[in-house]
């Protein structure tokens, strides 16, 4: 019997806007891109720069990180974070990724937030 291999699934069943950016099948006014990550400005922007950092692959959170091919994915969104920021000049920024419903998450693939250009408060609220 046919078995689909699920763990080689490029493309989730859903739909995904995330996957559909990356593929540059959606619109985005895309930042930086390899063959790795994805970076876009967001549509509803917090700060003066707030950009969006993805894996190109569909991972759906922190949650989902399980195994060190998803880690590696996630460690190449924080190396992108890096070279944005200099590449921009930004003296300082904050990210975040917020995991699952309760903590804000709307789009459930892996995504940073790259807030900067204005004094961040801390603690969140
Ligand atoms: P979350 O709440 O999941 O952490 O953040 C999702 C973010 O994605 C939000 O800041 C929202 O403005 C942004 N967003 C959602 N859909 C789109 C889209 O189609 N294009 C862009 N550029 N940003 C999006
Ligand atoms: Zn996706």
């Amino acid at each position: 019997m046919f078995q689909f291999p699920i763990s080689n699934l490029q493309f989730p069943i859903m739909s995904c806007i995330f996957c559909e950016i990356a593929a540059r099948r959606a619109p985005a006014d895309i930042v930086f891109q390899d063959e790795h990550v994805t970076a876009f400005m967001d549509k509803h922007p917090r700060a003066p720069t707030h950009i969006l950092i993805i894996p190109n692959s569909h991972i759906e959170s922190v949650d989902a990180i399980a195994d060190d091919a998803a880690a590696w994915q996630a460690a190449q969104c924080l190396r992108a974070a890096r070279e944005i920021a200099r590449a921009r000049g930004l003296s300082g920024y904050r990210l975040i990724t917020n995991t699952g419903a309760d903590a804000g998450q709307a789009v459930f693939h892996l995504h940073f937030h790259l807030l900067a250009g204005r004094k961040m408060g801390w603690p969140l609220g």
